[in-house]
């Protein structure tokens, strides 16, 4: 049976773009699903009861089932892109694919994340993070990760390399920023770019530095808009607020723009009063934020902070308990 409020539509021959319900404040993530050659899904969403209904309704409208997938690429790790992989591995004995870069890091994450989570919490706490903010951290680790569920194997795709989908050849694109191992697909004939979450309409895509990330990803986030606006793609298929961008070039100068007052911002706060970046980001975010946001706006702090550093803008140091970002 098919919902009547299916969400989805032909971007491009055999590609068809659903949209997903996440439960997050984007509320749908697009999932791609081709049709012709090998059954592919192009990312997953969270493992929750209703993403599972809505790929398989969105299958259904398809005339496919589990079983027809063959294949799965995940733009990156993320969980409200990766969630359901396991899952889809398991009904259906579909490859998942994801860049190798993103294997041996966000990946493993899932994998290793009892392990990883000591150090990651260690890592926000050396920089400024309360210690009540702690345990909700940690609960709030545990939920997301009940709603993922890891692939048994992931194939690696390199950079460069070319994948067939919707009867043509397609260029597998590094780039990283909002992920170390973020994928794009280049589709040069069409001028059609399969973005994930590299670059959105409407939001800001999250730049974050954690404990088992590269060690600049904002400096990787600027190359990688550098490489999106040189690329021009005419149309790009976008993880959230999509299914289909136009306009990527300006866009790319416009969250470049962006990112540049924030890194002039903080070099002027920390210049005027030296700070661990947990304080650093109540001043750059100042509005109210649950646990979750907290964490993400002390982890795109801190990738402002960290490039500064890199860069010999900023200077850091370590007092007590915490490290200190000054001019
Ligand atoms: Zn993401
Ligand atoms: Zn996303």
């Amino acid at each position: 049976m098919t919902a009547p409020d299916l969400a989805l539509t032909r971007v491009h021959g055999t590609l068809h773009a659903l949209q997903v319900p996440i439960p997050y404040p984007m509320k749908t993530v697009t999932v791609l699903i081709d049709t012709g050659g090998p059954v592919t899904l192009i990312d997953t969403a969270l493992d929750t009861p209703e993403a599972r209904g809505a790929i398989e309704d969105g299958l259904a409208a398809l005339g496919l089932h589990w079983p027809d997938v063959e294949r799965v690429i995940i733009t990156h790790h993320h969980p409200d892109h990766y969630g359901l992989a396991g899952v889809v591995e398991e009904r259906s004995g579909a490859a998942v694919q994801m860049l190798d870069v993103e294997i041996g890091r966000g990946e493993r994450y899932w994998h290793l994340w009892e392990e990883w989570l000591p150090g990651h919490t260690k890592h926000m706490q050396d920089h400024g993070l309360p210690r009540e903010l702690v345990e909700t951290l940690g609960q709030e680790s545990r939920r997301t990760r009940a709603r993922v569920h890891p692939a048994s194997r992931v194939e690696p795709l390199r950079e460069g390399q070319m994948v067939p989908l919707a009867g043509s050849e397609w260029e597998v694109l590094w780039l990283p920023g909002h992920a170390d191992g973020h994928l794009g697909l280049w589709n040069e004939a069409e001028s059609l770019l399969i973005a994930g979450d590299a670059i959105l309409p409407r939001i800001s895509p999250n730049v974050g530095l954690y404990a088992y990330t590269r060690p600049d990803p904002l400096g990787d986030y600027l190359q990688t808009l550098g490489k999106l606006e040189a690329l021009n793609p005419a149309r790009a298929v976008v993880g959230h607020h999509g299914p289909v961008m136009e306009g990527v070039q300006a866009r790319a100068r416009q969250l470049r723009d962006h990112h540049h007052e924030r890194l002039d911002f903080i070099r002027a706060e920390a210049a005027r009063q030296p700070r661990h970046a947990y304080d650093l980001s109540l001043a750059m975010f100042p509005r109210d934020l649950n646990t979750a946001g907290r964490r993400f706006a002390l982890a795109e702090t801190l990738a402002h902070a960290e490039h500064l550093h890199l860069l010999g803008q900023l200077a850091r140091t370590w007092q007590g308990e915490a490290w200190v970002y000054h001019g």
